[in-house]
């Protein structure tokens, strides 16, 4: 089917922007109803049937060509957002800079958005794009989308798909291409950069010449985005199964150091564990999001922003005792971040919790308490992690995973075991950290 789709492709000349789309038939694509949701399909039905043409775009419509499962639907049509709340019972207008619509079908939350117009000459001394509320055609709708492979509509008119950018060749071509001058479309919004990146390791697409080149040179505009949508996008970056390769792509593309700017140094510094550390979370994040498991930003922070607290805690080792470098390096490392990616509360405690537990997780008399804490199984975690990635810590992750499936009477001697072994591993670490690579401080014994 994707062969006849090719076929008929090239027989076409380019579509340009702004004037008569390709289109694709019905016969000629492999998109089948079966694989859309049934609540896109009745709110589309719904919204012609009011005199409103309505159009499947975005990733749904990308997803489903490469053959993938789309995770949600967008749907753009004519109707203002106030129409499209009339129409609907379980509509919810949000968004300020751009309003969306929110329709509630059974479980399914579906986006719908008018078409937007060409915008006005709103934006700042950098570029950036002020507002972009002015309304507009399915065509110069297509031309304000980021990408061509996302700027593709599918219609229940005769179930064609409607291509104004060049978007099914990009397709075909497997990479990503930005719609219209790259450098004018990052500096009206420089999430745009981030999304590259992120649909790039998604994908597996490379990104087109000339949408990858201006990053390098514009990437310190992320500067300008708020902290709050940052994080937003950060959490889009590492929670949806493909975070190694958005990893690797934010450090290759010189992103990482305006996202994680502390992290970056720490790595451009050649903190070879902490890189380890951080491949090795990313590697274990995709695992479990395959596998539909929970994660959560508070593992994924705490493991970006080891490098830099293991880097101030060798600051401030000289001047401060142990438990108090500890403390200051956890402050100056949250606060530092905070003024690039928001880390909302809920998240930032259970971080600093895990960061806190791993040096308690070595003072075994603990051990009857620690691992009745909520927080144990992320430290621990963490502590494995830690290990896998080449940090010498006496075997300390192996002794709590034993202790977690013995019996009382096996903890018991478990516990005074290690703690008759523990001044033998107390010099180790003092000596341990004078060397570059010191184990985290000890918080008092
Ligand atoms: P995903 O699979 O992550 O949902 P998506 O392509 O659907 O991918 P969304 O963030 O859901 O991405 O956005 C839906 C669509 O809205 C995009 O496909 C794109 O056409 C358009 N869009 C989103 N963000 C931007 C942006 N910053 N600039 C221009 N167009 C955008
Ligand atoms: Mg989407």
């Amino acid at each position: 089917m994707l062969k006849r789709l090719l076929n008929f492709l090239s027989s076409r000349p380019d579509a340009t922007p702004l004037h008569t789309p390709v289109i694709v038939s019905r016969d000629q694509h492999p998109i089948s109803r079966k694989n859309i949701s049934s609540g896109a399909l009745r709110i589309m039905r719904q919204l012609d049937e009011a005199g409103f043409p309505a159009f499947l775009v975005g990733g749904g419509v990308r997803d489903l060509l490469l053959g993938g499962h789309p995770k949600d639907f967008d749907i753009a049509t004519s109707a203002r957002p106030e129409q499209i709340k009339r129409l609907f019972r379980g509509a919810r207008i949000i968004g300020r800079r751009f309003q969306i619509v929110h329709v509630r079908m059974g479980r399914e939350i579906i986006e719908v958005t008018t078409f937007r117009g060409p915008h006005d000459q709103s934006v700042n001394d950098d570029g950036m794009l002020l507002r972009d509320n002015v309304y507009g055609t399915v065509e110069t709708d297509a031309v304000r989308r980021d990408f061509t492979v996302n700027a593709l509509y599918y219609t229940l008119d005769g179930f064609a798909i409607h291509d104004y950018t060049g978007g099914l060749k990009d397709l075909e071509k497997r990479q990503l291409r930005i719609i219209g001058d790259p450098v004018v479309r990052y500096k009206e919004d420089p999430v745009r950069m981030l999304r590259a990146v992120r649909f790039a390791a998604k994908l597996g697409f490379t990104i087109e010449d000339g949408t990858a080149k201006p990053i390098f040179e514009l990437a310190p505009l992320l500067r300008n985005i708020p902290p709050a949508r940052l994080f937003e996008e950060v959490l889009k970056l590492f929670m949806n199964g493909s975070a190694t390769a958005t990893f690797s792509l934010l450090r290759e593309y010189q992103l990482l150091e305006h996202l994680f700017p502390a992290t970056a140094a720490a790595l451009a510094d050649g903190d070879q564990l902490g890189l380890e550390l951080i491949e090795q979370t990313m590697a274990n994040t995709d695992k479990r999001v395959r596998a539909g498991k929970p994660v959560t930003p508070a593992f994924i922070y705490a493991a970006l922003l080891w490098p830099p607290l293991q880097s101030r805690l060798r600051e401030l080792s000289q001047s401060h005792t142990p438990l108090e470098a500890h403390m200051q390096a956890t402050h100056d490392v949250i606060g530092a971040q905070l003024d690039h990616t928001a880390l909302p509360k809920r998240f930032m405690m259970p971080m600093r919790e895990m960061w806190d537990m791993q040096e308690r997780l070595t003072q075994f008399h603990r051990a009857p308490r620690l691992v009745e804490r909520a927080r144990f199984r992320a430290a621990y975690d963490f502590l494995i992690l830690r290990e896998a990635s080449g940090e010498h810590l006496d075997g300390l992750g192996n002794w709590w995973t034993r202790y977690q499936s013995a019996d009382e009477a096996e903890r018991e001697r478990m516990v005074l075991e290690a703690q008759k072994q523990k001044p033998r591993a107390k010099r180790r670490r003092r000596s341990g950290r004078s060397r570059s690579k010191p184990n985290p401080p000890s918080t008092g014994e």
